[in-house]
């Protein structure tokens, strides 16, 4: 008989997938690939909510809590019926469990549930906190100097119950180091365990909790002290004990938490198309961002000004552009019109800085100027300089925009047209989350790109009068791009803390940097 006989079509599929330890990054493909085809998702309290984002939209999510078991909290029973139901309702089931699924984590006892029920199972190991814990630390968890064996404990037993499973006088001594999960509440019974059995007092002991995420802290001892260094910093669970000398390579090798923006939660306010270049370098350096769309681009209704000019392209002498958007929607409308980049031979092609610039190469256009300032007025500045009487100017861009570009220019003697290609739409939801994230006093710094973000940010915020808005914001910083980005800030009532030299992402996120590295030399 092949296995496929026996494979029952109306039966699902339970997979355990590791979620690995916090930092969604640490996810693996297989994982990934599951949890984007899965029919059901049940996680619990270890789980990083972040990689929900790969589920798809419709699959039903099923949190089971389990953290000291709470209202919501499932029992390990109420799990695997849970999981035994879904596979027997022929749904495609990922169980996402924190860490590895067999490290620790009942794994197994989910799986003979299944296999009692004759559902299909697979196992996705994860990156179990033990190591990652470590390696967030600073701490290798082997060395060859140090240590040749590494045990792996749980310190949730009762270390004083007479029929203890772990051989403390054996352990104490017999591996080089000692990884204890779940062990912060018995942490005094633990460490006196492994010292009454031999283990050195002096001992080097390190405490993550919360490792691999924005909420991670570590601190370190050793066996005899440990216990009041967790309790003076107020280490509560989920935390992970590593004992052993090599805890001390700590000094040399701690990189996470050094890296220059940990621990900050900066709100990224931009179109979700491209809150990603500002988010991702903010995480490199260390930030937790917190992403606000404020706007949504959307094409205009009308585009008859533009189709007017692209049909007499060849009679423009400029062609000029200002920001990201006004570039892909001008060539979304040109291809829409059946036209390619071969018709802007004719006129000059000027852009407000580098990126936009960047943007038009994908197209396979260069740039003819690029002010050296990069705003409305340096690129109006460097226009007029080209000399601009007499001249007929298309600027496709945002259906409300500053007027100061085509002021200046009509001014020095051109004729401008002004194409309405994109608009800026102010997005509902997620408005209450700004609020109260601002009102718990949860954010470090506000970030914004333009002053449209500044201006759709005000409106999620919805503060009732200035002095609001300004109690609000006490203790946000605010990082702006450039100065009519600031101006629109300090229109507010708000004092803007970083604004970059040059206006760009990039040096956005130096500014930024230097802001937080001179405060903590300060602090
Ligand atoms: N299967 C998981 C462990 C589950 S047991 C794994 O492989 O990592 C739960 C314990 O794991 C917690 O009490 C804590 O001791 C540890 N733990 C899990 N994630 C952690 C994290 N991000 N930081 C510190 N400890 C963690």
């Amino acid at each position: 008989m092949s296995t496929s006989e026996h494979t029952n079509r109306n039966i699902g599929k339970v997979y355990l997938v590791g979620a690995g330890p916090g930092d969604p990054g640490l996810l693996t493909l297989r994982g990934k690939y599951l949890l984007e085809r899965a029919e059901v998702v049940v996680y619990d309290y270890l789980a990083n909510k972040k990689l929900l984002k790969h589920v798809a939209p419709g699959a039903e999510m099923i949190y089971v809590g389990k953290k000291g078991g709470g209202l919501h909290a499932f029992t390990q029973e109420g799990i695997n019926d849970l999981l035994v139901e879904k596979g027997l309702a022929g749904k495609m089931v990922v169980r996402l469990k924190g860490g590895d699924p067999f490290i620790f984590g009942r794994g197994a006892e989910e799986i003979e549930e299944l296999v009692g029920a004759g559902i299909p199972f697979e196992v996705v190991p994860g990156v179990t906190s033990a190591t990652a814990a470590a390696t967030y630390a600073g701490i290798p968890i082997t060395h060859r100097k140090f240590t040749a064996s590494v045990a792996f404990i749980t310190g949730h037993e009762d270390p004083t119950k007479k029929e203890s499973n772990i051989r403390w006088d054996k352990l104490a001594t017999g591996a080089g180091t000692i990884v204890i999960f779940m062990g912060i509440k018995n942490l005094p019974v633990i460490t006196g365990k492994l010292m009454e059995h031999g283990r050195d007092p002096k001992t080097p002991v390190a405490v993550v909790r919360w490792a691999s995420t924005p909420e991670q802290q570590s601190v370190e001892g050793t066996l005899e002290t440990i216990t009041e260094v967790v309790r003076e910093a107020g280490i509560k669970p989920p935390a992970l004990i590593v004992v052993g000398e090599v805890v001390s390579l700590r000094k040399t090798i701690d990189w996470y938490e050094k890296r220059p923006l940990f621990g900050k939660h900066i709100v990224v306010t931009r179109t979700r198309e491209q809150a990603s270049e500002l988010v991702a370098m903010l995480e490199e350096d260390g930030a937790d961002c917190l992403e606000y769309s404020t706007i949504n681009i959307e094409p205009v209704e009308d585009y008859s000004v533009l189709d007017l000019e692209l049909a007499a392209i060849g009679s423009c002498d400029w062609l000029l552009f200002t920001s990201l958007n006004a570039v892909t929607y001008f060539f979304r409308r040109l291809q829409e019109r059946g036209l390619d980049s071969r018709s802007l031979a004719g006129p000059k092609i000027a852009v407000v800085g580098r990126a936009t610039g960047e943007e038009l190469r994908k197209y396979g256009i260069s740039v003819d100027l690029v002010p050296e300032k990069f705003t409305g007025e340096g690129l109006a500045e460097a226009l007029v300089g080209e000399g601009m009487t007499g001249k007929k100017v298309l600027l496709p861009r945002a259906l409300v925009a500053r007027d100061v570009l085509p002021q200046t220019l009509q001014k020095a003697g051109a004729e401008v047209i002004v194409a309405p290609v994109y608009r800026n739409v102010a997005p509902e939801g997620r408005k209450d989350q700004l609020r109260q994230e601002l009102e718990d006093k949860k954010i470090d710094m506000v970030t914004f790109t333009s002053s449209s973000t500044v201006t759709n940010f005000l409106t999620m915020v919805d503060a009732a009068s200035p002095e609001e808005l300004q109690q609000l914001m006490v203790g946000v910083d605010i990082a702006a791009i450039g100065p009519i980005t600031s101006k629109t800030v300090e229109d507010s009532g708000l004092q803007v803390t970083v604004q970059p030299e040059r206006y760009t992402i990039p040096d956005m996120v130096n500014a930024i940097v230097d802001h937080y590295r001179k405060h903590r030399n300060t602090a």
